[in-house]
């Protein structure tokens, strides 16, 4: 069988065209041709030998991924629903923002890590994505709407961190000065806080940017929302992302979703202030897209504001996230969940 292309780091080519009596110059060229020149067919790439294009055509496919639906919304949010080679569906969100264009990308289909509130978790982990699929889900955007995109967030399903190395590949493909020269200030990966992993992302060499799930300001909170938070407990994300600091020298995120009388109180925004104290980072406060199968509701706008304001009379850097295509359930899951659910319809 043939191997994807787009799994491919730099190194990792380099090394399996040396493997097979090429050079490792060669690995540049086809780079520049697939990524720079958009051109994957190797015939028509002009300065490499004969046996070298009969090699790549035998051993490796370009392939990009199936568009089973898209949506906009009236913001012009742009969400995809890709089927994998296994009919596995997955959903990529493109947004516009006035410094670029963003991709939300999935990097799991489906997730384990149970959080309360999140659609998601509603499908169970099906399998990790490799880092071509991570890769593909860029350039079938790219190819669908003939735009490049500018931005990288690993925010779809999944945790990226309970998928460590097929995301590592990706950012390195990504941010390769002959790949897709996305640079690591413009990537942002989010986790819900596996601690030891944050610790090795902390010395990866490519600093991208850290955004950490927190949605609680202690303990007994975010163990009932978050599972993971048995396992790593409040403290131990926030070492770990003081020490992300010191390391890498960017400012962590902290996402924090407003649940409507769960977390939104003046006491929780004090809380949180108290626990962040002194740390170099941000908090995006999300409102929450609703899930039918979850009680959870969404913070009214004036509760939300008053906890933002509560956080930047405290001097805490805050923003308070604007909606983004919740008419097309383009947040976590949720249509991919109603896609599922629709299959699931149709065999019964
Ligand atoms: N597993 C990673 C990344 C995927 S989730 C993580 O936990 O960070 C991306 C973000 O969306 C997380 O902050 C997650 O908690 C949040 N989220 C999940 N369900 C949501 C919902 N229904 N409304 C708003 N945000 C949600």
């Amino acid at each position: 069988m043939k191997k994807q292309f787009y799994n491919y780091t730099i190194e990792a080519l380099k090394k399996d065209l040396i493997d097979n009596n090429f050079k490792a110059y060669n690995a540049e060229q086809i780079y520049k041709w697939v990524y720079e020149n958009n051109v994957t067919d190797p015939e028509l790439m002009t300065n490499i030998s004969k046996d070298l294009k009969s090699f790549m055509i035998d051993n490796f496919s370009f392939d990009l991924l199936n568009l089973i639906s898209q949506q906009t919304s009236k913001n012009g949010t742009d969400k995809f629903l890709f089927e994998l080679h296994d009919k596995i569906v997955i959903e990529s969100v493109l947004m516009k923002h006035d410094y670029g264009l963003s991709l939300c990308v999935t990097s799991q289909a489906g997730c384990s890590m149970g959080c309360s509130f999140c659609a998601s978790g509603l499908i169970n982990k099906q399998r990790d994505l490799t880092a071509a699929e991570l890769v593909i889900q860029i350039l079938s955007v790219q190819a669908i709407k003939k735009v490049k995109i500018t931005h990288i967030v690993v925010m779809g399903t999944g945790e990226p961190f309970d998928n460590y190395d097929n995301v590592m590949d990706f950012v390195k493909i990504i941010n390769y000065k002959h790949g897709l020269q996305i640079g690591s200030r413009h990537i942002t990966i989010s986790t819900c806080g596996i601690v030891p992993k944050i610790y090795e992302f902390a010395n990866e060499e490519i600093k991208a940017n850290l955004a950490i799930s927190l949605h609680a300001p202690n303990n007994d909170l975010r163990n009932r929302l978050m599972r993971i938070n048995r396992a790593y407990p409040i403290n131990e994300v926030i070492q770990a992302a003081k020490d992300y600091f010191d390391q890498t020298k960017r400012r962590v995120t902290f996402e924090y979703i407003l649940l409507k009388g769960i977390n939104d109180e003046i006491e929780h925004a004090n809380e949180l202030s108290d626990l962040i104290r002194g740390i170099n980072c941000y908090v995006n406060l999300i409102p929450y897209n609703p899930v039918n199968e979850f009680s959870f509701k969404k913070t009214d706008e004036s509760r939300a504001d008053r906890f933002y304001q509560q956080l930047i009379r405290r001097g805490i850097n805050v923003t308070l996230r604007k909606e983004m295509g919740s008419d097309i359930d383009a947040a976590c899951g949720q249509l991919r969940l109603k896609n599922h659910k629709q299959s699931l319809k149709n065999i019964d």
